[in-house]
């Protein structure tokens, strides 16, 4: 698979090269291994060789398929190529394979995996019947002990499988990159992003320019720049069409920052207050935690609230679940302190609404706060996501990591936490699968992060204000 994203992925992968893998990878890793467990509920009479041994493997797989029995890890080496296939069983017209994914549909890029083990498994000798993906189904709602059935949905994609028929092709190019004694190439490309971001971008990225095409907003203008080798902005020719974003991005490396003083002053002209400023921090699983909630469903365990008057004055508000299903507790809290009629100010407000949306529909006892409160969002990113204002330093993009210290001068570095990402899985280990010592420090950097986030967008609108005036 890294072989069909990119070459020099896979010369780094096979040489052992790749970044050391975050929290955040391994909680992908976990979840993955969390649904195979459920998975192997369905088959209760099947033999499991996960955690052997390379060889160990291979020789209780050759038993147990003489024996004929449903495998889970069963290994399969030949011609120096080897897979470890998630589950295979036995039928009256050979062996069907199956991919265990702990997506909540099936994609594209499962095919050529599914394909590459038929080939294997087929030059060892196996009759594969047909191939099927098991993932998870998105509409399961957790209610009691977790019901193996329901939560998986399995499909079959025998068709799509045997349409693969280069893998002969690739395997004698892929062994000659393997042996390559080094890689310096760097094919930048679309692919450093499908099918999955590759996580040695911000090695090979971080060669290009400083204002480089990828930072445009047209990204089918930026990969086609880039593939005639035009990676510096200032080298884009005279007469490419450019959205007028791009025209913004390109002018600021003259005059900077660029500012339409006309729309500010409207969306500010806009603001009901007081101005709720709200942020939820949130964490999910592949197989649900707790009753009434669905795979990676976002699970809102901390928030933060800065009410802010219009004569500039603000007050704090903010909750960090203890543990245990987060909803009830922080849902009693919000509902008091969103109490008002003033707009709820939140940064890309789709993440919020879909939050507060599926806490509704969870709860219907707080539906009709919920639905309320839904109605006085209003988007902070929204005049940024115009480029209403934009700022140099932001890049490109309109995240509030970016947006704040170019508006503000303040950022997130200097904080233990400075991105969702780290808050959620540092929430989850330490609460909800504690592995992680440092509870009561993880909690008061969780308290500083969230906090700066609320925070940061009272300061984003006082600037804006100045502005404008
Ligand atoms: S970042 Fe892009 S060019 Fe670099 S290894 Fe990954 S896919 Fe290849």
């Amino acid at each position: 698979m890294n072989g069909l994203q990119c070459p020099r992925l896979l010369w780094f992968a096979n040489k052992k090269q790749l970044p050391e893998i975050s929290l955040f990878d391994e909680h992908k890793f976990s979840q993955g291994h969390d649904f195979e467990e459920h998975v192997k509920k369905l088959h209760p009479n099947s033999v499991d060789l996960n955690g052997l041994g390379f060889k160990e493997n291979l020789d209780k797989t050759k038993e147990a398929i003489e024996q004929n029995q449903t495998i889970f890890e069963a290994g399969f080496m030949t011609n120096n190529l080897f897979v470890r296939s998630d589950l295979i069983i036995p039928t009256d017209n050979g062996w069907d394979l199956y991919e265990i994914k702990s997506t909540t549909k099936s994609k594209p890029q499962h095919i050529p995996d599914l394909a590459f083990q038929k080939y294997v498994l087929e030059k060892a000798g196996l009759k594969v019947n047909k191939s099927f993906l098991i993932h998870l189904n998105n509409e399961y709602i957790k209610n009691g002990e977790i019901n193996p059935e329901k939560l998986t949905i399995q499909e079959e994609v025998t068709d799509q499988v045997n349409t693969i028929t280069d893998i002969e092709e690739h395997i004698p190019k892929f062994r000659e990159i393997m042996d390559l004694p080094e890689y310096n190439e760097m094919p930048i490309s679309q692919m450093c992003n499908k099918p999955y971001e590759c996580p040695l971008k911000k090695k090979c990225w971080g060669t290009l320019p400083e204002n480089n095409v990828l930072q445009l907003t047209n990204w089918r203008v930026y990969w086609k720049l880039l593939g005639e080798g035009i990676e510096d902005i200032k080298d884009i020719p005279e007469g490419t069409d450019l959205k007028p974003r791009d025209e913004i991005i390109i002018e600021s490396l003259e005059h900077n920052p660029y500012i339409s003083k006309e729309h500010i002053k409207h969306f500010l002209l806009s603001l009901h207050y007081p101005l709720y400023h709200f942020d939820f921090e949130t964490f999910d699983t592949a197989v649900p935690i707790y009753d009434k909630s669905r795979p990676y469903q976002k699970m809102p365990f901390q928030y933060s609230l800065h009410i802010e008057q219009e004569d500039g004055s603000t007050q704090h508000k903010e909750f960090l679940s203890e543990g245990g299903d987060p909803r009830p507790a922080l849902l009693k809290q919000m509902k008091g302190d969103l109490e008002g009629t003033g707009d709820i100010i939140v940064y890309n407000k789709s993440f919020e609404i879909s939050v507060m949306k599926k806490l509704a529909e969870d709860f219907p006892e707080h539906n009709d706060w919920l639905q309320d409160a839904i109605t006085r969002i209003v988007d902070l990113a929204d005049p940024f996501r115009a480029f209403y204002y934009y700022n140099n330093s932001q890049k490109g993009s309109y995240s509030i990591k970016k947006v704040l210290p170019a508006v503000t001068g303040k950022s997130y570095s200097e904080l233990e936490i400075n991105n969702g990402a780290d808050a959620s899985m540092l929430y989850f280990y330490s609460h909800i699968r504690p592995k992680l010592d440092n509870r009561e420090e993880i909690r008061a950097n969780l308290y500083r992060y969230c906090g700066l986030d609320t925070e940061g967008m009272v300061w984003i609108l006082a600037e804006l204000k100045k502005i404008t005036e």
